[in-house]
């Protein structure tokens, strides 16, 4: 299976304070892959390295073939547009509807018509579960599960093959994180997405997560599916996982 994201050897410090030491994992084409730790261990931090919003200490990343660190600005700016992201907190912006809230990529990256543009808003607007009287509602009158779908249709807006959420069903209601869960395995296999979540929502890890990186003590200490966990020492995942088949 073809690798799309390397993360080699990850060193990431803030002043003197060391967040990674040495990250190694990689994420194959079609997969839903996790990254789990304890609040603090730098999941967010990981995610805006790979993103290009943030800067590495030492290490390389590479994601669809492109060298990160060594990324000229074209290269760079057309990467920005494979891939799109949910952020922990959702990050409508108030002063915009909801259609206009997806619009925004589409107006910002390319010169399509409004024509089209709407058209595009529309579709997506439905592949989330979102009903198209809803594009006029704001994101104060919508519900917390509304949110993250509008914000979902968003991250989709130019159609990207790489989807990046962190910690997507955190703040919702059980049926609400649920139904978010059963929209993510949906939209992975009708359009070929692969997927890679930040999550500490248990059911949400099981339900949907094909292999999974826990980072603990800023390294990663596990690498792998679900299943073998259990045989891995580390006090967070005993912890953690405690409960889950009698681990
Ligand atoms: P997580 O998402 O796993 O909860 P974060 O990646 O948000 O963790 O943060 C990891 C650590 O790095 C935290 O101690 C946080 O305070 C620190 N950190 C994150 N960003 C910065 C920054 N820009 N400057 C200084 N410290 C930061
Ligand atoms: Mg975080």
């Amino acid at each position: 299976m073809a690798s799309i994201i390397e993360v080699k050897n990850i060193k990431t410090k803030f002043g003197d304070k060391v967040v990674h030491d040495g990250l190694n994992l990689s994420v194959n084409e079609g997969e839903i892959y996790g990254i789990v730790g304890p609040s603090g261990s730098g999941k967010t931090t990981l995610f805006r390295e790979m993103l290009m919003l943030q800067k590495f200490s030492a290490g390389s990343i590479e994601i669809l073939g492109y060298n990160l660190g060594k990324i000229k600005y074209n290269k760079a700016q057309k990467l920005r547009t494979e891939w799109g992201v949910l952020f922990q907190a959702g990050a409508l912006f108030s002063s915009l509807n909801i259609k206009e809230n997806i619009a925004l990529p589409l107006t910002e990256y390319t010169d399509l018509s409004k024509k089209m543009i709407n058209e595009i808003v529309e579709f997506k607007i439905n592949l989330v579960g979102l009903k198209s009287s809803d594009a006029l509602l704001y994101p104060s009158q919508i519900s917390g599960g509304m949110k993250k779908k509008a914000a979902l249709a968003r991250a989709l807006a130019m159609d990207p093959k790489l989807l990046f959420l962190d910690e997507p069903t955190s703040g919702l209601d059980p049926i609400s994180a649920r139904s978010f869960d059963a929209l993510i395995l949906k939209l992975r296999k009708l359009l070929g997405l692969t997927i890679v979540m930040v999550s500490h929502d248990l059911q949400s890890i099981y339900a949907t997560l094909d292999r999974i990186a826990i980072i603990d003590e800023k390294k990663i200490v596990y690498e792998g599916n679900l299943d073998d966990i259990k045989d891995t020492k580390s006090e967070f995942i005993q912890t953690f996982f405690r409960g889950v088949n009698s681990i």
